[in-house]
């Protein structure tokens, strides 16, 4: 991957052409696929990252840094957090990349694991004195080197739920190493819908969850190449998804950008030594879920940018229905914004409420994090739903493009789908197949499923939020207030403020 001839990703172009002849083993619809590139189903995921690379060269102070490693340009997905002001860029620009593709761009997982990765390998070494932070930093001078994407592989496919790694009868259904040698291990497992894999140039795997000392085999954190030896990728479908492989480009709703999941299998998959962060120390693999997941849980403002081309949409679709200046129509679009603000106001408050680690990278609010990801597992569905209302019901029964061009009763089609005269029925069938599209066809797996599963489903959340939320030190405050008498001297009380409230009341 990183021989002589490689250059550097500079733009969308570039990035497409690097991800050419790489004789990837990726399976679709039970047949091998020669190249990805030009699969028409896999190729709207392709676009979505490549117009990640278009913006960096269009604001490149949004969507790009200069790195410390290379002293040049490289994609701010690649950037490790050294202030809150970082944090808050990096939300930015997410929220910047869903309006302009519709859907879920990717990268995202590559620059959580990073970061996450920073801090836990400096302290794993403080603790332990090994070298990975070290390793760590030699590996992203390379990827700044080519401007790569880093692809985050974390979830197992778990096996029996209330088994722990070491205990499920296969011991594959939780990736772990299988064999060593002098120059690294091999891997075996599977790891389950991950985004954008394929488009990915270098793949690190993680564990998934809190380990124990029986599962040290398990405590595995390496980087490899897509390409590498004994890599399987299994597309994951999408509803609808078969459009983008027909003629025209109505039906698709989106013709241009989709997301990407696949299952990945490792059979025996090496990792070299010098890309080895993490190889036994199981102690260390609950700090790396956690600090991993509240970065990705605050990145998941991507959905307010996905969200603002939904309002847009609906919008859209009320003047095109000449209904745009009725009084409970513009209320639903203001509910609307209001939802999709406060998935915003959320994640970019758990950016600005960051801290900085012993390595100097910036961690972002945990508990506010956590709280950005649980509103975004219910309010896209809400925006979805007020959505699909302002559309009417063609949104599900609108006739196909085929039908549209049909000699005979395309013209009839057009005649009946008018709406408002300053319209045509194509725009108006097109800003329609675009709410489908968002609300239950392809780009729905983005903006609704994944909304709910993707960095954890809600209870995850639910039982982090528990662990934050100062329960006790709040019922302190509610005695003192109701005159009950506290053992505790009421100032000492006042004072105790503890992890979320300190970084609350930080004034410095
Ligand atoms: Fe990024 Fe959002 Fe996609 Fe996750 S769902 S990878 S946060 S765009």
């Amino acid at each position: 991957m990183m021989d002589k001839s490689f250059r550097k990703i500079v733009d969308g172009k570039s990035y497409i052409e690097s991800l050419r002849n790489r004789d990837l083993n990726v399976y679709l619809f039970g047949k091998k696929i020669n190249e990805p590139v030009d699969h028409d189903m896999i190729r709207p995921s392709i676009n979505a990252i490549a117009k990640t690379y278009d913006l960096a060269v269009t604001d490149p102070e949004l969507a790009s840094v200069i790195s410390p490693f290379t002293g040049e340009r490289v994609s701010r997905f690649l950037h490790i957090c050294t202030s809150s002001k970082d944090l808050v860029l990096q939300n930015k620009m997410q929220r910047k990349l869903g309006q302009l593709k519709g859907t879920c761009f990717q990268m995202c997982v590559g620059i959580d694991a990073f970061n996450s990765l920073y801090s836990v390998t400096f302290e794993m070494d403080e603790k332990n004195g090994t070298d990975y932070h070290n390793k760590l930093i030699k590996f992203l001078t390379s990827m700044h080197k080519y401007n790569f994407v880093l692809g985050g592989a974390m979830t197992d496919v778990k096996g029996d739920r209330s088994l722990g790694p070491s205990q499920q009868v296969d011991p594959d259904m939780f990736v772990h190493v299988t064999k060593r040698t002098s120059k690294g291990v091999y891997i075996s497992g599977a790891k389950a819908h991950q985004t954008g894999c394929i488009n990915s140039h270098w793949l690190i795997v993680m564990p998934t969850m809190r380990l124990s000392e029986e599962d040290k085999q398990y405590a595995i954190v390496g980087a490899i190449p897509v390409s590498s030896k004994g890599i399987i990728y299994i597309y994951g479908r999408q509803s609808c998804d078969t459009r983008s492989m027909e003629e025209g480009s109505i039906d698709v709703g989106n013709k241009e950008f989709g997301g990407q999941e696949a299952m990945v299998i490792f059979e025996n998959v090496f990792i070299e030594n010098k890309n080895i962060f993490m190889d036994g120390e199981y102690d260390f693999a609950a700090m790396l879920v956690e600090r991993f997941t509240t970065y990705h849980r605050r990145s998941y403002v991507c959905k307010s940018g996905v969200g603002d081309v939904l309002i847009g949409a609906a919008a859209s679709i009320a003047e095109m229905n000449g209904v745009d200046n009725v009084s409970h129509i513009k209320d639903k679009l203001i509910q609307m914004s209001h939802l999709n603000e406060t998935i915003y106001a959320t994640g970019i408050a758990s950016s600005y409420q960051g801290f900085k680690t012993k390595s100097g990278c910036f961690q972002c609010d945990d508990m506010l994090s956590n709280v950005c990801k649980h509103h975004v597992t219910k309010l896209p569905f809400e925006v979805s739903q007020i959505a699909q209302d302002l559309a009417g019901g063609f949104v599900s029964t609108l006739p196909s493009e085929k039908d549209l061009n049909h000699p005979k009763i395309g013209k009839l089609l057009h005649k009946y789908l008018t709406g408002s005269s300053k319209f045509s029925s194509e725009e108006r069938i097109r800003i329609l197949r675009l709410i489908e599209n968002m609300t239950m066809g392809r780009n729905a797996v983005s903006y609704l499923t994944e909304s709910i599963h993707g960095a954890g489903s809600p209870q995850t959340q639910r039982i982090q939020i528990g662990r934050m939320m100062q329960l006790e030190y709040k019922k302190r405050l509610a005695k003192i207030l109701a005159g009950i008498d506290s053992e505790n001297d009421k100032n000492e009380i006042v004072d105790e403020l503890g992890d979320y409230f300190e970084r609350v009341f930080n004034v410095k």
